[in-house]
């Protein structure tokens, strides 16, 4: 079974590309979903976390305050670090989870932290989605309706541009229209086809 992990910092288009791929009846696997799904209402993940913040932590339904955390761990390195170790293998188990599930020809993994949080390991080939950082501010900036600054902070935080070319097996430009990208991932599908065989 082939797994192509597929990355690109924020903005950069891998909802873009993982729609094209599914398509062609790839089946995605989401990161993103998994990182959700592991924090869950009741789940022992969620329960630790309020045990080291306090209820107030919780959203009244007993839903994870993500806005609340995510600014925590921004202030303060130590709480991220601690939350990634617990989150991490839980997120991972989800990932495998549903990797065993899929039964289409190869799958994908996509992760805007594939290769920071180790996920790359459980891929047999990796594809970046890779455009300017202006490109990645504009279209972001468009899209959730946030400051320019806000999407730079963001962009800091994950690997820079030329780390993630230097680490990917394949890289991908989406810098161009979306009819370009659609004929690029078709040539890609073909050669991962033949790949997975
Ligand atoms: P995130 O990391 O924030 O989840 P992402 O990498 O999944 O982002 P997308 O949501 O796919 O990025 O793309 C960001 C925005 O840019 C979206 O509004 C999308 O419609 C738009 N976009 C993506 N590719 C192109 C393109 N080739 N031309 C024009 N707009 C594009």
């Amino acid at each position: 079974m082939l797994i192509l992990g597929v990355t690109g910092g924020i903005g950069s288009g891998k909802t873009a590309v993982t729609n094209i791929f599914s398509k062609l009846d790839v089946d995605i696997i989401d990161a993103d979903l998994a990182s959700r799904k592991a924090v869950l209402k009741g789940s022992p993940p969620l329960k630790k976390i309020k045990e080291k913040f306090g209820k107030n932590i919780l959203l009244q339904d007993g839903n994870l305050n993500r806005a609340k955390l995510r600014e925590i761990i921004f202030k303060e390195k130590k709480q991220k670090v601690w939350l990634e170790k617990l989150l991490h293998p839980q997120i991972l188990k989800i990932i495998k989870d549903e990797l065993a599930e899929s039964k289409s020809i190869y799958k994908i993994l996509v992760s805007p932290l594939l290769f920071e949080t180790g996920q790359y390991q459980i891929c047999d080939r990796t594809l970046l989605v890779d455009v300017s950082e202006d490109i990645q501010i504009q279209r972001t900036s468009k899209r959730d309706k946030v400051p320019s600054e806000q999407v730079k902070s963001i962009i800091k935080s994950q690997l820079s541009r030329q780390e993630k070319i230097e680490l990917a097996d394949d890289v991908i430009s989406n810098e161009g229209s979306l009819a370009d990208l659609e004929e690029k991932i078709k040539a890609l599908h073909n050669s991962y086809l033949i790949y997975a065989k």
